[in-house]
């Protein structure tokens, strides 16, 4: 006897030989229905099938595997000092496992060198830190090595590409190291899996205006005090520990009751957020936002709103505009109080070297050093180095401990 087969070999046989088995016969109506209702049924099999297979192949296409690098969003100055200037600094970071740091490290310092790109590549087994100087093709094409490197990690890179005259570094060093000291307390157990929620420039913008109107949370300023000295959010407290490595949940004002606070941090990049929010997530604190791209991309993006003072960069610009250029509300000298304050210096008494930010005429009165007290130091850096002439400021002679620049950094 005739009988309709399994619903794959049904639809093989169909199109092979309908003849076989469409032969009509007696008592055929119940069977016509019955092959009916299979045909029905595999039509049905086949095109789930089919969209089964299209989404499949459309998965696997988009797949961080099959992607030949990770996408990259350039954040750049709105107000750009410059377009005509050849260098960049390049500043980024990832938070993804990197198995052999050693050798991802070894990999990273032979490219540089071979562009003559100057600046820092930290490399854990957490990911990557960078900030480094050259020329603006050579950055964006170290940034394209790295996100070919890493194509399977969640995007997208942010890059901040700053225009400058010069390279803004001495020195390459390109180290496996740790990218973020937290204090021992924090530093436990911190699963970067889970770091909290990132907010785009603007959601932060809004936020920071909803805690003007009353509504509740706290900014969390994850930098060294005298970052802050230097320029801050508003509604940011200034940091209780003089460094980052010193800050506990305790040092930042946060306790039990606020596990149901949001929590806004910020930093300069976005890096030292992503630990301190994992951190702060394994503590319990359930409501925590990270703003995306650091400071930077913020003032890239929205520009001044909510900032006051500039940006200490870690580089020989020492502080860069947060936005366009004398929009941000002034800092005030930490000494006098009475002029604006735009730099940072170390105390010129070498066994004190505090991070102070005083105008140039305060400076200047206490001879390069912090107080009374330093003026007197057995210890001192050289004048010149103490930016008491050409305005060679401490960060810069901290650089220039290997190389002294002949010309001070004058941004144009
Ligand atoms: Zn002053
Ligand atoms: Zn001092």
């Amino acid at each position: 006897m005739l009988r309709p087969p399994g619903p794959l070999t049904w639809h093989l046989a169909r199109t092979a030989t309908p003849a076989a088995w469409e032969v009509p016969s007696v008592g055929s109506a119940s069977r016509a229905s019955s092959r009916t209702a299979v045909g029905q049924h595999v039509s049905r099999v086949s095109a789930a099938l089919r969209s089964l297979l299209a989404s499949g192949l459309a998965l696997l296409l988009r797949s961080p595997l099959r992607r030949r690098k990770l996408e990259i969003q350039y954040s750049r100055p709105s107000c750009a000092p410059s377009a005509s200037y050849a260098y960049s600094v390049l500043a980024f970071y990832l938070v993804h496992p990197v198995k052999a740091p050693q050798e991802e490290a070894l990999q990273h310092k032979a490219w540089c060198r071979s562009r003559g790109l100057l600046g820092r590549v930290w490399v854990s087994s957490r990911g990557l830190n960078v900030q480094i100087s050259g020329k603006t093709e050579d950055c964006e094409r170290y940034a394209d090595f790295v996100a070919r490197r890493f194509r399977t990690c969640r995007g997208p890179l942010v890059c901040k590409i700053d225009p400058v005259p010069e390279p803004a570094f001495p020195r390459l060093r390109v180290k496996a190291k740790q990218l973020v000291s937290l204090h021992p307390e924090l530093a436990e157990q911190v699963d970067m899996t889970d770091r909290g929620e990132d907010l785009e420039p603007e959601e932060w913008r809004r936020k920071l205006q909803g805690l003007s109107m009353g509504e509740p949370g706290k900014v969390l300023d994850v930098r060294n005090d005298y970052e802050w000295d230097l320029g801050h959010f508003a509604h940011a407290e200034r940091p209780s520990t003089e460094q980052l490595r010193a800050m506990t949940a305790e040092s930042m004002g946060l306790q039990s009751e606020d596990q149901e606070t949001p929590l806004y941090m910020y930093c300069t990049g976005g890096i030292r957020c992503e630990f301190m929010g994992a951190a702060l997530r394994q503590r319990g604190f359930k409501k925590v936002y990270k703003l995306k791209g650091g400071i930077q991309h913020y003032g890239n993006t929205v520009g001044a709103e909510e900032w006051k003072g500039r940006l200490f960069v870690f580089d020989r610009r020492n502080s860069i505009s947060v936005g366009p250029e004398g929009r941000a509300e002034p800092q005030w000298c930490s000494t006098c109080g009475s002029r604006v304050a735009e730099e940072f210096w170390n105390c010129g008494n070498m066994d004190c070297n505090r991070c102070m930010v005083t105008c140039r005429e305060c400076l200047r009165s206490l001879d390069g050093v912090c107080c009374k007290g330093c003026m007197r130091a057995a210890r001192r850096l050289p004048a010149t180095w103490r930016g008491m002439n050409g305005g060679l400021n401490n960060m810069q002679a901290h650089f220039a401990y290997g190389m002294i620049y002949s010309q001070p950094y004058i941004a144009k």
